[in-house]
């Protein structure tokens, strides 16, 4: 990305599955002229509803590996077993366009982009509690128990990489938490009356997966 001039830093949502970022992503391109959705590559299949080109390019494992040699990919990484990617063409059209570019990527995509795009801006999702970040895994009616179980896990290490993040912003009030993406993207600041989240709600929620995840059974 070097040698790219941005008018508006690039975006970066991370969070512990089922907290949010995705649709906080989403409601953010789609009110607002100023931000556009960078779409990644994937090698995971469709899900019902979800469209080639709109949420995901769905791409074969060989063409995935290509686009890695010819380095077509800003960053990529394996997440569940399947490798995804953020394409730098998407990253490169919105900043010529002045626009901010969001991306819906895992933690260790983020790091990556903070080596590649060191102005972007790191924000890391949070759910209100541990309850309802459970309560927002099972809601979406897609995963069984054990899927459930891998996707805590997976919930447990992006927390734990809650660190390398600029901002935190705890997902109880979606309108709240858009509004303070697109100010934070906006001016660089919290909105007045400062951040929902810190590191240390981080913290706590990892603490409480970790006991989740020790019963036999999930609840
Ligand atoms: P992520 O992309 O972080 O895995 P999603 O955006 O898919 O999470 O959201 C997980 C579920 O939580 C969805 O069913 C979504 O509608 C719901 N959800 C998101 N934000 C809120 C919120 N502020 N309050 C209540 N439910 C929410
Ligand atoms: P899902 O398969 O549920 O859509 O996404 C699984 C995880 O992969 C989510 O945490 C999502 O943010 C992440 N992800 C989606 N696209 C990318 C990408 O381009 N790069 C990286 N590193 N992670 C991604």
């Amino acid at each position: 990305m070097t040698g790219l001039r941005l008018q508006a830093p690039p975006v970066v949502l991370s969070a512990p599955s089922g907290a949010g970022k995705t649709t906080i992503a989403r409601a953010l391109v789609e009110r607002e002229d100023d931000f556009a959705f960078s779409v990644s590559v994937t090698t995971r299949p469709p899900r019902a509803g979800e469209a080639h080109g709109r949420d995901y390019w769905f791409i074969s494992d060989g063409d995935f590996r290509e686009m890695v040699a010819r380095g077509e990919l800003a960053e990529w990484a394996e997440v569940h077993g399947e490798l995804y990617g953020t394409p730098r063409d998407g990253l490169v059209r919105a900043a010529e366009a002045g626009r901010h570019v969001v991306l819906d990527i895992d933690v260790q995509g983020a790091r990556q982009i903070r080596e590649a795009v060191p102005e972007a801006l790191l924000l890391f999702i949070l759910p209100p509690s541990v309850e309802e970040l459970f309560r927002r895994l099972k809601g979406r009616g897609t995963e069984e128990e054990g899927a459930i179980r891998r996707r805590l896990t997976t919930a447990l290490e992006e927390l734990r990489a809650a660190e390398a993040f600029d901002f935190f912003i705890t997902n109880d009030d979606l309108e709240r938490s858009i509004n303070e993406v697109r100010t934070l993207a906006r001016t660089g600041r919290q909105p007045p009356g400062g951040g929902s989240g810190t590191l240390e709600d981080a913290r706590k929620l990892r603490e409480g997966v970790e006991a989740l995840l020790r019963q036999e059974r999930l609840p």
